[in-house]
């Protein structure tokens, strides 16, 4: 089980802003991008130029009712783009346009399993907004980068439903898992395209009332949100056993020193006095647009996980790993569709197994993008023949590495190499009596019931044919060479 902070209660709401991928900013023309010459990116609109107008982009909306969708969300027919007023040199308007009262969309829920065990969080809400620029200290001075400002954002806010640092990484691994599946965010939380917020409090466990929370402000790795956590949990429940109070508070994270820091006491929505933007119509998301972005929906990765164990056998953590990332669940189901047709005795175990313990390694991925070292045809081609006893488990290792940032086919190579089984059952008989003859002792115990034993004798054997050996063919020899057990 998870951590224990005895008579305490840990409460946590996260959240979250993930920046849509869409090649134009939300309100103009103007392309997004990350690391551009600073201030390339901008116009009338992004620069807050007086007489301007906005325009809403449609792509940003399409991605942003396909995630809320995907987090089982009901979508608002009108929601409403208001102005979030307040004064910082990133933000040339003066306000941020952001849904307030009538976000786009309310009530869903995403599935967590961590320390108490698997259950939904709740969503409250899911709006729309912009985002601003940014400071860039240099020295004795700050000068601003506008290229971010006007980029759209989706903010998913969840109900304060998650009970420890560990199920609040959970909720952020799913989370991101699903926003990339879509295609709505690629997921960087270096870059700054997947940014989270922690809402944090405790109270004595059984009491209803929720304690007075701090929000961790913008922490950006998944070891540093759990870890932040933490310390403020601990923190809080010192603060309050030692009689002290505690006060509503934005704070940041020192991961040297592990330890949180006030950044500022909260201030309330009172203070932005928002209204809705005169120069925005209503937004209204009619029933059809709903259903063409359901249709447009991919297999989302709990289903894609469920469909890996129960139809492909594959463990829970295999199923896991593979759909850590979109892309390489992509390419697993691409060598499951190839083999389907080229290699269908080849099976889907024995694919997965191949993808974590050769390929894992050896595939970078770069937001929603992986690049891998063989292609799928190359892979089933490869295992196929380890599958039909033409070369060994250790041989297809050389193959693959051979093979890898190349167009080659396995056979190409094994035929190059002379790779093959080897199966010559004088030799390996040879092998055998030499083995029986030179360990006694381990033939003895075989003999008095210790059937692991064999394993040595199939060791031994595979170390002196270079892993080449003809493991069905080995075994029948050793066990009726040793006799006695089995
Ligand atoms: P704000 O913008 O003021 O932070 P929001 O309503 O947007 O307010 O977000 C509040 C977040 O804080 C939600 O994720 C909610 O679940 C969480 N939250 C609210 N109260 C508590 C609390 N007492 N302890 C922990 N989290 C809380
Ligand atoms: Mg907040
Ligand atoms: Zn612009």
């Amino acid at each position: 089980m998870g951590t224990s902070y005895g008579e305490w209660e840990p409460v946590i709401g996260l959240e979250v802003h993930a920046q849509l991928l869409t090649r134009t900013k939300l309100f103009c023309p103007c392309e997004t991008s990350f690391g551009d010459e600073p201030n390339r990116h901008v116009c009338p609109v992004c620069l807050g130029l007086p007489g301007a107008l906005p325009t809403p982009n449609t792509a940003a909306i399409e991605l942003a009712v396909m995630a809320a969708l995907a987090l089982d969300c009901t979508i608002e027919e009108t929601s409403v783009f208001a102005r979030k007023n307040y004064f910082y040199p990133d933000l040339p308007k003066g306000y941020q346009i952001s849904q307030y009262e009538q976000p786009f969309s309310r009530h869903g829920k995403l599935s967590v399993d961590a320390d108490h065990g698997p259950h939904d969080v709740r969503i409250l809400r899911i709006h729309m907004e912009e985002d601003a620029g940014k400071n860039v200290h240099a020295g004795s001075h700050s000068v601003v980068d506008l290229n971010r400002a006007g980029t759209p954002l989706i903010e998913i806010v969840s109900e304060p439903d998650l009970r420890s640092a560990a199920e609040a990484a959970d909720y952020l691994k799913r989370l991101r898992e699903i926003l990339m599946t879509v295609g709505a965010n690629d997921g960087n939380l270096e870059q700054g395209s997947f940014r989270c917020d922690a809402n944090v409090s405790v109270r004595k466990i059984g009491d209803p009332k929720l304690g007075i929370r701090s929000e961790l402000k913008n922490i950006n790795s998944f070891r540093f949100v759990e870890e932040a956590i933490d310390v403020e949990i601990r923190r809080q429940i010192d603060v309050l056993e030692t009689g002290g109070k505690l006060r509503q508070q934005t704070r940041g994270y020192a991961s040297e020193k592990r330890e949180t820091y006030l950044l500022r006491d909260k201030e309330n929505d009172a203070g932005y006095r928002y209204f809705p933007d005169p120069d925005l119509p209503a937004l209204s998301i009619d029933e059809m647009f709903v259903s063409r972005m359901r249709r447009r929906l991919p297999e989302l990765p709990e289903a894609r996980r469920a469909r890996y164990v129960k139809d492909l056998g594959l463990t829970p953590y295999a199923a896991q790993v593979l759909t850590g990332h979109p892309r390489i669940a992509a390419y697993f189901d691409e060598c499951l569709l190839f083999a389907s047709g080229a290699a269908p005795e080849l099976e889907p175990v024995k694919i997965a197994n191949f993808i974590q313990a050769e390929l894992f390694g050896a595939v970078t991925t770069s937001g929603l993008d992986a690049t891998f070292p063989i292609k799928p045809a190359q892979l089933c081609e490869l295992l196929d023949y380890v599958r039909a006893g033409t070369i060994s488990g250790k041989q297809a290792k050389e193959v693959y590495a051979a093979m890898a940032g190349s167009e080659r086919t396995a056979k190409s190579i094994i035929d190059e190499r002379k790779l093959a089984v080897m199966s010559d059952s004088g030799e390996l008989e040879r092998l055998a009596n030499d083995l029986v003859e030179k360990n006694p002792k381990q033939v003895a115990q075989y003999r008095a019931g210790k059937t692991q034993m064999l394993g040595f004798f199939v060791g031994q054997i595979m170390k002196a044919t270079g892993g080449s050996a003809n493991p069905s063919l080995v075994n029948d020899i050793l066990k009726r060479l040793l006799g006695g057990a089995s």
